[in-house]
């Protein structure tokens, strides 16, 4: 029997004397090892023909292969029935090779949640959450198979970067999960109308890939999957330079920057990339973001009990917030989930009230995010993939 336990129980977590854990290096470039194998998503239009043409077929079959992929959500060539029979494994075996094998999926919240282990090429684990709600269903996704950015807080985090996920591999997730929605797997049958990145990996450290993802995600079909741009959010540290760079892109997401704390000597340990980017950074690139693409920038912040919920520590994230975007910032407080080996809690109620009352008194708007997925391990920074079956009927955390 298989069963899932957080990596972080065994990564080398060193506690300092104020409880902030540190020890786990940055980690922007992700190892080379285990690049999987080049898929149909992969490729631009001109790289599909080409691949075509090397297996005898004519070009117009690109459109069709495209067709059956994102708007029939069809990963596997023998389900391209258009396809000549004989034309199928050859097809597949270049283009469509499985990336991801689901190896289970575990749900919570009276079935509305959803997280799904995935096995790749290589072995790698990744995880991805869908979520129904009244109004939408949305997909968090991985862009990284664990993340190098190593907050203390976030179980990924605490994993460390195991590689970059591939173009397809990211892609793949979504159709996946739109596929299983369109189906009635999971629930009534439903459209996948949202995708966050907030799943295992920092974005913006996979960049390229990441921005490839996102323009098949949002391009109509038969070309891409269609779900409106807006509706896609791309969570990330404040890589300061790549922010810039995605909003000079022509892919009007949403930005979601995980700020945490207004200064800079807190937010030094909580989320150690500041040390390169700084508050102050972070925050001109999101105005920067905020101001090319018209849209209001997300600013996440995990509440942790004593640690960055004091009144004063809202007070300034308001003002500056107020400085910098004024109503282009919406702050999302997040209750802290604990994970596996932290001694942070979330803040007590009465001081979240207060916390929210106190940004909302600048001009901002602020609201609690609600909790998904605590009980699988799949809300936010749960996620940290690990699979063992060498221990038939054991625990599953
Ligand atoms: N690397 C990206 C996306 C990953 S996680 C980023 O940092 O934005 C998505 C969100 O969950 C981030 O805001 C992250 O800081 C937050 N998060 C991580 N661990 C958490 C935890 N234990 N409790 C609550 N939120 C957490």
């Amino acid at each position: 029997m298989v069963c899932l336990r957080i990596r972080s129980s065994h990564a080398p977590i060193m506690t300092c004397d104020n409880g902030i854990m540190t020890s786990l290096p940055l980690v922007f470039d992700a190892p080379k090892r285990g690049r999987p194998p080049t898929h149909f998503a992969d490729l631009d239009q001109a790289a599909r023909v080409a691949a075509l043409g090397e297996l005898g077929l004519p070009k117009f079959r690109a459109d069709q292969l495209a067709r059956q992929y994102y708007a029939r959500l069809n990963g596997d060539v023998e389900e391209m029935t258009d396809l000549p029979a004989g034309a199928r494994s050859k097809v597949g075996e270049a283009l469509f090779p499985q990336l991801l094998t689901p190896v289970r999926d575990i749900s919570c919240d009276d079935g509305s949640t959803r997280k799904t282990l995935w096995r790749l090429h290589d072995g790698t684990l990744l995880e991805s959450v869908l979520m129904r709600y009244t109004d939408r269903n949305t997909l968090c996704i991985s862009s990284q198979a664990g993340c190098g950015m190593a907050c203390p807080f976030c179980a990924t985090g605490q994993g460390g970067l195991d590689r970059n996920l591939s173009t397809a591999e990211i892609v793949d997730q979504v159709r996946a999960a739109a596929r299983t929605l369109r189906d009635g797997e999971f629930g009534e049958p439903g459209r996948l109308s949202n995708i966050v990145f907030m799943g295992m990996g920092e974005p913006l450290a996979n960049y390229k890939r990441v921005v490839s993802a996102v323009r098949q995600i949002t391009s109509p079909a038969p070309h891409g999957l269609g779900i409106s741009a807006r509706h896609v959010t791309v969570s990330t540290v404040g890589l300061a330079p790549a922010i810039r760079r995605l909003a000079d892109e022509d892919v009007p997401v949403t930005l979601a920057v995980s700020l945490h704390t207004p200064d800079d000597e807190l937010r030094d340990t909580l989320v150690p990339v500041n040390n390169r980017w700084s508050v102050a950074e972070v925050l001109e690139a999101a105005r920067y973001f905020a101001d090319s693409n018209g849209r209001r920038v997300s600013i996440e912040y995990a509440l942790i009990r004593d640690v960055n919920d004091q009144p004063w520590r809202a007070d300034m994230l308001g003002e500056k917030l107020r400085r910098s975007l004024g109503g282009l910032a919406h702050v999302n407080l997040i209750p802290l989930n604990p994970t596996p080996g932290s001694e942070w809690d979330a803040s007590p109620k009465d001081v979240e009230r207060e916390f929210v009352r106190r940004v909302r008194e600048q001009g901002i708007s602020c609201t609690v995010r609600d909790t998904r997925g605590q009980e699988i391990a799949a809300a936010c920074g749960q996620l940290a993939a690990e699979e063992n079956d060498a221990s038939p009927g054991g625990a599953t955390s």
